[in-house]
Parts: structure tokens; sequence; C-alpha cells
């Protein structure tokens, strides 16, 4: 991971290291039911590549790695589990392509793949 490239965690202000503890100790995505401060925050961790936004959601979630600038992909459980990122750097790269063959402008920055996960399969 070529992490000097792109913004570094202490480049955070203390609030908006402060968002991404609370966001990692919940351990599951964070509906964003936060005031209009925290938005800006968000954002800027957003930016940062250590919180995603979940569109589908409406909410925010850590993420496990330093995401810049790439599509990350989520399995949203509908039986309310944590949400999970998928660790393959090669959706990223495929859409990209994609996108940029076609000269298709992506505006998000997420995939939500809905499902139902293992554990929560009758
Ligand atoms: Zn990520
Ligand atoms: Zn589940």
């Amino acid at each position: 991971m070529n992490s000097e490239m792109s913004g570094q965690p202490d480049a955070l202000s203390p609030v908006q290291s402060g968002i991404r503890e609370i966001l990692g100790s919940a351990n599951r995505p964070l509906m964003a039911v936060t005031p209009p401060t925290a938005y800006r925050n968000l954002a800027r961790l957003v930016e940062h590549g250590l919180v995603h936004r979940i569109e589908t959601l409406s909410a925010y979630v850590t993420c496990p790695r330093h995401h810049h600038g790439e599509l990350a992909a989520f399995a949203i459980c509908s039986g309310w589990d944590p949400v999970e990122e998928l660790d393959d750097p090669g959706i990223s790269r495929s859409l990209h392509a994609w996108s940029e063959a076609r000269a298709f402008r992506l505006e998000g920055t997420g995939l939500d793949l809905n499902g139902l996960c293992a554990a929560c399969s009758p």
C-alpha cells in the first residue's frame, strides 16, 4: 500500500480522529444522525480514504485499508450484520477501466452489494 502519496491520518484534526475512532469501535455502519459539523468532518475522512459512505444506507464505515480515490465495494447483509468491505482492488480497477473506456464519469465512490450473509441464511 503506497500511503505516502495520499493523506495521512496525522493530517486529521482531533475531531476527525475522534469520529474515526467512534466509527471504528462501532463495528457496524453508523447511521448519519449527526450534526452538520460532523458531516463536514466525515466528508474530510471520506476524502482521506479512511471512511467510506455507503449511499444505500446513508451511513459511514471506517476503511480497514487506506483507500484513496478508489471505489470500494461492500457486502451489505439484510440480516443487519456489520457491513463487510470487499478487499479486492481488482473491482475498482475494472470499474475504472470500464468507465474510462465509455467516458462514463463515476460519481459515487462505493458499490453496494445487497444480500444475505452465511450466518443469516436459513
Ligand atoms: Zn476501503
Ligand atoms: Zn447476515
